[in-house]
């Protein structure tokens, strides 16, 4: 905010990153779609930046400009301002679980900024929403939220210092170094990609070290896909099972596929019974290995 309202100059979005975003905006009418296919009657702002009805919030020294998305309506749920937001399968998930005001406070301050605006403008408006598509899987989800006037006003506040600054502010509370990775200001900006402080607590680590997280959304994503491709192996064998091997086949041709199937015997040492039978030869023969396993949970 503090660049945008001194007039630095964007930087070019790089092509991967535009086509993040205009993923969002090319789904957006079908999400609309969606919402009507369940009942709900949608008022949409349709056109993004273009959108015609655009919010404007003076304060002094600069403004806050931004255009919603839809008022939506169904049964007793009426004028409810939503901002559609699309976000992948982990951050579907995380969202769906915590809620927006505590895993997705930026979605929260920016409807809140387009219900002021239009509030102000004697819209009628009942109550806030961000509503999420999954873009693995197309589930969609709405979390409902009050409009909060000490939040608005906490918003305000901040807005109305940064404007009043004569040098970038200082790294607030609620900094994430994910979110420099899309900002147009990166290359001017003394915080993009600082990390947050690193805390050690009982030899766990605490960081936002975004190597750090890329690796563990790595490896939380290959677990995911071999989970994936266990269940689709699985799947698949029962039916060759069924269709092929218990019918005596060896060998079947289908489609585009020659699947032979072959079966082996294998023989292996049963290491318990030796352990109890001839202690001494288990230890003579056994060799020390190291393996480190990788357990991961979510932590949320
Ligand atoms: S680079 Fe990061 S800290 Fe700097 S203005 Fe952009 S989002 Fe904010």
């Amino acid at each position: 905010m503090f660049y945008s309202v001194n007039n630095f100059a964007l930087e070019d979005v790089p092509q991967i990153t535009q086509r993040i975003f205009d993923t969002g905006s090319v789904l957006e009418p079908f999400i609309v779609k969606c919402l009507q296919n369940d009942g709900w009657n949608v008022e949409y702002n349709q056109g993004s930046q273009s959108a015609p009805i655009e919010i404007n919030i003076n304060i002094g020294g600069g403004f806050i400009k931004g255009h919603h998305d839809c008022i939506i309506s169904r049964d007793n749920q009426q004028n409810i301002l939503v901002d559609i937001k699309t976000m992948n399968d982990r951050s579907f998930r995380s969202w769906k679980k915590n809620g927006s005001i505590s895993d997705k406070p930026q979605y929260v301050d920016q409807i809140h900024c387009y219900a002021f605006g239009l509030l102000k403008n004697n819209v009628k408006i009942d109550r806030l929403g961000i509503v999420g598509f999954n873009k693995n899987n197309s589930d969609i989800h709405i979390d409902y939220f009050d409009f909060d006037p000490q939040r608005m006003a906490e918003i305000l506040d901040r807005a109305t210092n940064i404007f009043s600054l004569n040098e970038p502010p200082e790294q607030g509370e609620r900094f994430t170094a994910w979110s420099c990775k899309y900002c147009g200001y990166k290359n001017i900006c003394e915080l993009a990609g600082k990390k947050k402080d690193t805390k050690v607590e009982n030899n766990a680590l605490f960081t936002d070290d975004d190597d750090i997280i890329y690796a563990l959304n790595q490896l939380y994503d290959s677990r995911e896909l071999n989970k994936s491709a266990k269940e689709l192996e699985d799947e698949a064998k029962e039916i060759l099972d069924e269709k092929v091997r218990e019918q005596g086949f060896k060998t079947v041709q289908g489609g585009n596929f020659i699947l032979t199937l072959s079966e082996s015997v294998s023989n292996r040492i049963d290491s318990k019974a030796l352990k109890k039978e001839f202690p001494e030869i288990a230890q003579k023969f056994t060799k020390e290995s190291r393996t480190v396993r990788y357990d991961l949970k979510e932590a949320f």
